[in-house]
């Protein structure tokens, strides 16, 4: 085999992979700015013609950036609740995010965008990255697999966390609007 062009072919395969991946990221972060202008009072139906898109397909985007429900800051954080990622309680963690029947503090958020950072966490913590190849876990907010997501930080197994659970790079992102709306 000629070394020059199979240098030639992989130099051409890692550009298509970085492209690709470019890709994802652009198309996540178009179904996020969606998402957010459908929670921001835009219905499926003006945004639609707005966007050149059905209205089916705006929906679709919706939904796989998170949903139209809202997750909400406070008010739905029954009394008592403690983040499901490090166990504390509300009162010692400040204020929770709850996803379905989850709840993630703004210090764990930070440490999972930590661990999901191409620079991975400083020293080995309470949560980890899920592996590419791992197919069964995913996240506790959105119900997407590690395979759908950009990235997923999971609790470590046996760790000081009552149960297991673990969070979507798209998810932080929305974790992290949320924070900035709330301390805005
Ligand atoms: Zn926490
Ligand atoms: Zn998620």
């Amino acid at each position: 085999m000629n070394e020059d062009l199979l240098a030639a072919a992989r130099h051409a395969q890692e550009r298509l992979i970085e492209a690709e991946r470019d890709a994802e990221v652009a198309r996540a972060e178009f179904h996020r700015a969606v998402r957010r202008l459908h929670l921001h009072g835009g219905s499926l139906r003006e945004m639609g013609p707005a966007l050149g898109l059905s209205h089916q397909r705006v929906h679709q985007m919706v939904e796989s950036a998170g949903g139209s429900r809202r997750w909400s800051p406070r008010r739905a954080v029954r009394r008592m609740a403690g983040c499901t990622f490090c166990g504390q309680a509300e009162q010692e963690a400040g204020p929770l995010i709850a996803g379905p029947g989850v709840y993630i503090c703004a210090a764990c958020a930070a440490l999972a965008s930590d661990v999901l950072g191409a620079e991975g966490p400083a020293e080995p913590g309470p949560l980890r990255a899920v592996p590419g190849q791992d197919v069964r876990e995913r996240c506790s907010f959105c119900g997407k697999y590690r395979m759908e997501c950009t990235g997923l930080a999971a609790t470590q197994p046996g760790g000081r966390a009552a149960q297991t659970a673990a969070i979507c790079g798209e998810c932080l992102m929305l974790c992290a609007e949320i924070i900035a709306e709330r301390d805005s």
